[in-house]
């Protein structure tokens, strides 16, 4: 192998060059990128670099020098546009054509805008990317009333950065609680808490949503029985969609993403793919999270060098919002669940533990209580038997369960 071609320079990209490199492989590497950007991570785009608490240049993920040593040809910014596998080349918008021996797809997701039409209104944001936090931290600067459209992490996490400025926020939620599908409802619940405690107004329920730019000054929301409200700004942070298309034009497998196999392989054996837009292989469907992002990767690049690394990693994120660090493991899955156990140690610290039918942990929520993340990791991996009395017991302490 001595050519390899990545799409994308997020995440997955940035990790699967650094692994090339460290592996040893000294052929020649494209990357190809739409963004100016290189390597860089997006969840402090919600947070730390919203607020303006650190800097665009603190995303990096490596230093100027490394980016050198990884002596990348770049194609930037530029898209890649159509996947020639029979002949291994990929076609990109500004006419180049790139000879691979091996392909990673690294395209990750883009947000999802519910209706089409509210992506020409200039006080409507979603929130991918660098450009799009530096548009929404400068509308923040004069906004005083902003509406957040969907109660899910990105959503919820943008109404903390806001509400921490003093803005007026709310929040307005499709569904009937705070992020359904990847928490359950005694978490759901904590979150409603935590943000309506912030001065946040949340609604549920929330369809049906109209909005109405009809002036430069502001943006009117108007929602089943609710009176049309006028909003300084709007966040729409309404879920993602996985950036497939690529390849979709070498026909290769997808469903919601790309099928891969556990050494991220598509269903093409020189096209291989990593992060948000790849299926994560054994649970089926497509998860957005950086350390998912970077794991994949490195076992995709490992091999890709023919070191078969299956990448079977427990799916692992975190949220902060206000003075919470949330982090979630494994997955939330209410038919295998038996028994929720809640170690209860203070209003703002807690963990949500999900047993099956024997006691093994399925899925944890560990609410400014990281220390015990690792340790769930491991009882996650080994398939534990725990104790619930012993778990919910906040005079246990849990490290002697290691
Ligand atoms: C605001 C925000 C906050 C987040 N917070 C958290 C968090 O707290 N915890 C957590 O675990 N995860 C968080 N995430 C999720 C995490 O950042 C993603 O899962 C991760 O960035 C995925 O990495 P990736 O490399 O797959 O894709 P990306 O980082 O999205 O990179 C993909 C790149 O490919 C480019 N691209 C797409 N198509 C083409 C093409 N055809 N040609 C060229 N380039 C292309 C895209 O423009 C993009 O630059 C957050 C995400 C966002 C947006």
């Amino acid at each position: 192998m001595n050519k390899v071609v990545i799409v994308g320079a997020g995440q997955a990209a940035g990790w699967a060059v650094y692994t090339l490199r460290a592996e040893g492989y000294t052929g020649e590497i494209h990357v190809v990128s739409n963004e100016s950007h290189v390597f860089y991570e997006r969840p402090p785009l919600s947070k730390q670099v919203l607020s303006e608490e650190a800097s665009v240049e603190s995303l990096n993920l490596f230093s100027p020098a490394q980016i050198d040593d990884f002596s990348i040809t770049w194609h930037k910014p530029d898209l890649a546009e159509h996947i020639d596998k029979q002949n291994r080349r990929v076609h990109l918008k500004s006419g180049k054509t790139l000879a691979y021996d091996k392909l990673l797809i690294a395209t990750g997701s883009r947000a999802r805008l519910p209706v089409a039409t509210w992506g020409a209104f200039k006080r409507v944001h979603t929130l991918r990317d660098i450009a799009d936090c530096q548009a929404l931290s400068q509308q923040l600067k004069t906004a005083q009333r902003i509406a957040v459209i969907g109660g899910g992490w990105i959503g919820l996490e943008i109404a903390a950065t806001a509400r921490q400025q003093g803005k007026e926020v709310d929040i307005f939620e499709y569904g009937a609680r705070l992020c359904a599908r990847s928490v359950s409802p005694e978490v759901s619940a904590f979150l409603k808490t935590l943000h309506e405690n912030a001065g946040t107004h949340i609604h549920l329920n929330a369809t049906n949503i109209a909005l109405n730019e009809k002036n430069d000054h502001s943006i009117t929301l108007a929602q089943g029985e609710l009176n049309p409200q006028n909003f300084d700004c709007v966040v729409v942070g309404a879920g993602a969609e996985m950036a497939k298309e690529l390849a979709l034009t070498a026909d290769l497998a997808v469903k919601d993403g790309i099928i891969v196999n556990e050494y991220g392989q598509s269903s093409d054996p020189n096209i291989y793919a990593a992060g948000d837009v790849a299926i994560h292989p054994s649970l089926g469907y497509c998860i957005q999270s950086w350390a998912n992002a970077q794991n994949q990767a490195i076992a995709a690049a490992k091999s890709m060098l023919g070191d078969l690394t299956a990448y079977q990693e427990i799916p692992w994120l975190w949220s902060d919002q206000y003075t919470c660090n949330i982090q979630i493991l494994g997955t939330y899955q209410p038919e295998k669940t038996s028994k929720v156990v809640i170690r209860d140690t203070s209003e703002t610290q807690k963990s949500f533990f999900y047993l099956d039918e024997h006691n093994r942990l399925i899925n944890m929520i560990a609410v400014n209580e990281a220390k015990w993340v690792k340790l769930a990791k491991r009882w996650l991996g080994n398939a534990t038997v725990l104790d619930p009395m012993q778990i919910e017991d906040v005079n246990f302490n849990l490290m002697k369960l290691k």
